[in-house]
């Protein structure tokens, strides 16, 4: 069965569409890009649109790759004190440069904003299983398999990527639900002897095709949170062909994680 995020989003918009029209003051989002990611520019693209289809303003801001770090701070923290604006994101991967300074750039975002749940009190709040803003990809997989009925208790998750963005949030979020977690990486060995004991293999590495029919078994579940864009084409990191003729439960890219992420981002955005 092919579990479809797209299908997950049309079905819980209704029930974000009717929150959001309670509200007295519609939230506003703020999106700053450094630089000019190519994959960057698709996600943001999605949010804006997903933005308008629900009637929340986005804002989007682009920086040169160049920026220097205070300006980024300054520009963030007039958007904190900003009373009009109430989630703020800054579109990860930074541009090389920046990169040592990613956990400055983020932690600039107040947490009450940090829609992303990627600043540090949210990351604390997440280790400790407290309540607090779950990071858009890891509250979207999981979602996605909360709707799909997929319970994940005493469940054996392997997860592929150890990325604060994705792979550790989700380790986090799966053993706070429960779960029993084992994550890979690229010194991993034997990466096939370790996903095919699995009961549920979530992959985030962009790596196109690294999860091949080698590294499944029969009656497995399958996530697929990458996406590489080759031309234009997106590709995730199964070979969706191959697998999905194994495994019970198969999310495909596009269609699958993404749109899950953007109704995470604004889930959290209304909450
Ligand atoms: P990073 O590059 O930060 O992390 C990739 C991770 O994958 C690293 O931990 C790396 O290991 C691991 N990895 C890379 N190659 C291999 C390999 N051959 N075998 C095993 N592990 C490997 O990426 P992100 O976590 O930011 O993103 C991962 C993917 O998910 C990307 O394709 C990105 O576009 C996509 N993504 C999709 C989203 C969605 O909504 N669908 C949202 C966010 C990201 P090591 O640590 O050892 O280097």
């Amino acid at each position: 069965m092919i579990i479809s995020g797209k299908d997950i989003q049309q079905k819980r918009l209704k029930k974000l569409t009717q929150k959001i029209a309670k509200l007295e003051h519609k939230p506003v989002l703020v999106i700053i890009q450094i630089g000019d990611n190519k994959e960057s520019t698709i996600y943001i693209n999605q949010k804006i649109k997903f933005g308008k289809s629900v009637g929340i303003p986005v804002e989007f801001y682009q920086l040169e790759s160049t920026v220097e770090l205070e300006f980024i701070q300054k520009l963030i923290s007039d958007f904190n004190n900003d009373e009009d604006i109430q989630g703020i994101i800054v579109q990860l991967p930074l541009p090389k440069k920046l990169q040592k300074f990613q956990f400055e750039i983020i932690d600039a975002i107040s947490p009450e904003k940090d829609v992303d749940g990627l600043t540090s009190t949210n990351l604390k709040r997440l280790l400790s299983n407290e309540k607090g803003m779950v990071p858009a990809t890891a509250k979207g997989v999981y979602t996605m398999l909360e709707e799909s009925k997929i319970d994940v208790v005493g469940k054996h998750v392997v997860i592929v990527g150890r990325s604060v963005l994705v792979g550790r949030s989700l380790s986090q979020l799966l053993l706070n639900k429960d779960a029993t977690v084992t994550v890979c990486h690229s010194k991993t060995k034997d990466l096939a002897s370790i996903t095919k004991t699995a009961d549920i293999i979530i992959t985030a590495t962009g790596s196109p095709r690294l999860i091949t029919k080698q590294h499944v078994s029969k009656g497995q579940i399958v996530i697929d949170v990458g996406i590489t864009s080759t031309g234009e084409l997106l590709k995730g990191d199964v070979d969706f062909e191959s697998v999905s003729k194994i495994v019970e439960h198969i999310s495909p890219v596009p269609g699958g994680v993404g749109p899950m992420t953007v109704l995470s981002l604004f889930e959290n955005l209304v909450d």
